[in-house]
């Protein structure tokens, strides 16, 4: 191990979070994954993660959305700096301050999308310059979502969903994300689709024909009515109210609604700017929803910003 670099500059990244267009699960693999096929897209709800040389590996968590996320080792994005520094036989401890913006354990990836900017972010700290492809096959090994949080834009995942293949999207879509007011666990909602699912036969699952097109065209509508997730049956059993949630969006104007990953956030497709605003003030004003967002997608994927002045 070396250790080749005094007083560096700290560098900040920020990365977006994900929803999922369409995510098709499979059958369960022999390593315990389900084989999955999915529709990222990377949507404008960041989190912030400033990285500096430091004495020991550490991070601090900050923001309105911070609560339960660990700041040991457990943290995903010092597991990803620590997995990167032995990838390339760096021996420097770095401080990650993030800070926080998208929802904890609310099935937008936000961990994996800290393990990206992590990744992102030590790349430059340590002048790797390694190349994207690089980045997203040490992030493989940290989660399944990470290499899509380093590659950003709108993109299908094969495999346990790591394996990705960037996606003809046309123009922006404008969404409302209502968030819940606790978060539901990945492998629970795993566990409980395939209580539901019982003894069925499970196809490997290949992207729909329809949601490409919807995309090529850039058609919000087409978009709406092809939105698929398997997980929302099993994430409305653990959480009947986010039916509730599902019938207020559409009731109140939205195109379409779908759980985002394995929820409990429930994402809600919207017909331009002053739509996502009237279905965000009209979701606050039922009290059906306690915490709402607008954001836009596709955006890029874990990018350098410059250094926020404290
Ligand atoms: P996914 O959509 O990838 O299934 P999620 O969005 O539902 O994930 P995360 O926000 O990634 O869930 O958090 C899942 C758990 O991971 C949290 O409850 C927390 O204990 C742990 N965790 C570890 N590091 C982080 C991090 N940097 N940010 C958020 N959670 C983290």
């Amino acid at each position: 191990m070396t250790s080749a670099h005094t007083d560096l500059a700290p560098v900040t990244v920020r990365v977006p979070a994900k929803v999922n267009l369409e995510l098709l699960v499979g059958p369960l693999r022999a390593d315990g994954y389900h084989s999955l096929s999915t529709v990222f897209q990377a949507v404008s709800l960041y989190d912030d993660i400033t990285v500096a040389e430091a004495d020991d590996w550490g991070c601090t968590v900050a923001g309105p959305l911070s609560h339960g996320v660990p700041t040991d080792g457990s943290n995903l994005a010092v597991r990803a700096a620590q997995v990167l520094a032995a990838h390339v036989g760096i021996d420097d401890p770095v401080h990650l301050s993030i800070r926080k913006s998208i929802p904890v354990a609310g099935g937008m990836a936000g961990g994996s999308a800290d393990a990206a900017a992590a990744l992102v972010a030590c790349d430059r700290l340590w002048g790797l310059g390694l190349s994207k492809d690089e980045l997203e096959a040490v992030g493989a090994d940290l989660g399944s979502d990470v290499p899509f949080l380093v590659a950003g834009g709108t993109a299908v995942g094969s495999g346990r969903g790591e394996r990705l293949a960037p996606v003809l999207a046309r123009g922006t879509f404008h969404w409302v994300f209502a968030l819940g007011s606790e978060g539901l666990s990945t492998p629970a909602v795993y566990a409980e689709c395939d209580r539901l699912r019982g003894d069925a036969e499970i196809p490997e699952p290949t992207p729909s024909p329809g949601l490409m097109g919807a995309l090529r065209t850039g058609n919000a509508r087409e978009l709406a009515a092809h939105l698929r997730n398997d997980l929302q049956p099993a994430a409305l059993s653990l959480r009947p109210d986010l039916g509730d949630v599902l019938a207020a969006g559409v009731e109140y104007g939205a195109l379409g609604g779908i759980v985002s990953g394995s929820g409990p956030t429930v994402a809600f497709l919207v017909d331009g700017i002053e739509a996502g605003i009237d279905l965000a003030i009209a979701l606050t004003a039922s009290g059906v929803v306690g915490d709402v967002r607008r954001a836009l997608g596709p955006v890029h994927g874990a990018h350098v910003i410059p250094h926020p002045v404290d």
